[in-house]
């Protein structure tokens, strides 16, 4: 069954363009503290030269460094979205309602707070980016990847590949730097073979409904500087990607929409990038037959959630969700007719499982 777009108001297509000033300014409690180190005689200089310096209002920098097997995993937080509980489907309200209670989701009229993540896969040769953001594409405290990548410890010039689950701008727009140049100058970019046709066709831009042109504009504006450098490269089935990545067609959400695995020594040790497999981790895992209505084919997108909810659930593998709270790294397991989510604990970086040097 295929939605009827028209009828749908997502997060989606919010103007493009809203540039949000998120320059960090000095608080007058930052300013009082130079001011007193400098009666203490302490060098004014050792303040500014703490990267991490944060006024106590402010949020700590979107970063978390897990180590999965033999592989450094880091969640990257670009922002909160709100989706609001109508723009799902095939689900009543009341069924909505039942699997909101108790899950404490913060709600505001916008809708339910929704995380984007993207994940830096880093196995000491390689350093591999799985999405990117939304850089300035949506208003809202977005567009944060780049920066977190760099609170991390990697320059974007590090970045090897950029593998990216589909084509939609809070995945795609962060190829970007507001000024509109490729951020990422030495990477390779990977995204499915049908899923590139399908944005780069006029035929199918003129075929959608007019409020989706812009995803168009969107998909080929961020890819355009690396498509005339010759650094996109298609992937489909079975094709390994950088970093031993493999290709989970997962359509549904859009045509060419793909999860990967990262496969491990210890099988347990398995992680799933489920992409946009789930929007909403209090309703969709409990229903899995509930889709977003921005979802292109609402049976495929079924499946597809289906099957990588059985899959990581049976297996026990490790799961990173680009819209699971972040930092969007757990485990699913059984839970009634459907599943549940198990957030992973904060964990130490172990010394016995420093990286490979290059
Ligand atoms: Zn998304």
């Amino acid at each position: 069954m295929s939605p009827d777009l028209s009828e749908t108001k997502p997060w989606l297509w919010l103007q493009w363009g809203i540039s949000i000033g998120r320059n960090i300014h000095m608080t007058s409690h930052t300013v009082l503290r130079y001011s007193l180190s400098a009666l203490l005689g302490l060098s004014a200089t050792s303040w500014a030269q703490t990267p991490t310096q944060l006024a106590p209002q402010q949020q700590i920098p979107g970063v978390y460094k897990a180590q999965i097997g033999q592989t450094r995993v880091i969640a990257l937080f670009d922002g909160v979205v709100a989706l609001k509980r109508s723009e799902l489907a095939q689900i009543s309200p009341e069924q909505v309602q039942e699997s909101l209670t108790g899950r404490y989701v913060p709600e505001t009229k916008d809708g339910l707070q929704t995380a984007v993540n993207a994940f830096l896969i880093d196995t000491g040769r390689e350093q591999v980016l799985v999405d990117t953001g939304t850089a300035n594409c949506f208003p809202g405290d977005l567009g944060h990847v780049a920066e977190n990548l760099r609170y991390a410890g990697y320059r974007t010039e590090d970045i090897d590949a950029v593998v990216l689950t589909h084509g939609h701008p809070d995945h795609m727009c962060g190829l970007l730097s507001t000024d509109g140049k490729p951020i990422y100058a030495n990477a390779q970019v990977w995204l499915d073979k049908a899923e590139l046709q399908y944005w780069q066709s006029p035929q199918n831009k003129r075929k959608a409904p007019k409020k989706f042109a812009f995803l168009f504009d969107l998909a080929n504006k961020s890819l355009q500087p690396y498509l005339q450098s010759q650094r996109v490269h298609t992937f489909s089935a079975g094709t390994t990607l950088p970093a031993g990545l493999q290709v989970l067609p997962t359509p549904g959400h859009t045509i060419g929409h793909s999860a990967f695995v990262l496969p491990s020594e210890n099988e347990r040790d398995n992680l799933m990038l489920w992409g946009d497999v789930v929007h909403y981790h209090s309703v969709q895992l409990q229903h899995p037959e509930a889709t977003y209505e921005i979802d292109q084919d609402y049976a495929q997108s079924v499946a597809s959630r289906r099957k990588v909810l059985q899959q990581a659930a049976a297996r026990g593998w490790w799961v990173a969700g680009a819209h699971m709270p972040f930092p969007g790294l757990g485990h699913v397991r059984p839970q009634g007719q459907g599943y549940e989510w198990v957030a992973s604990e904060f964990s130490p970086l172990p010394a016995s499982a420093a990286l490979p040097q290059p």
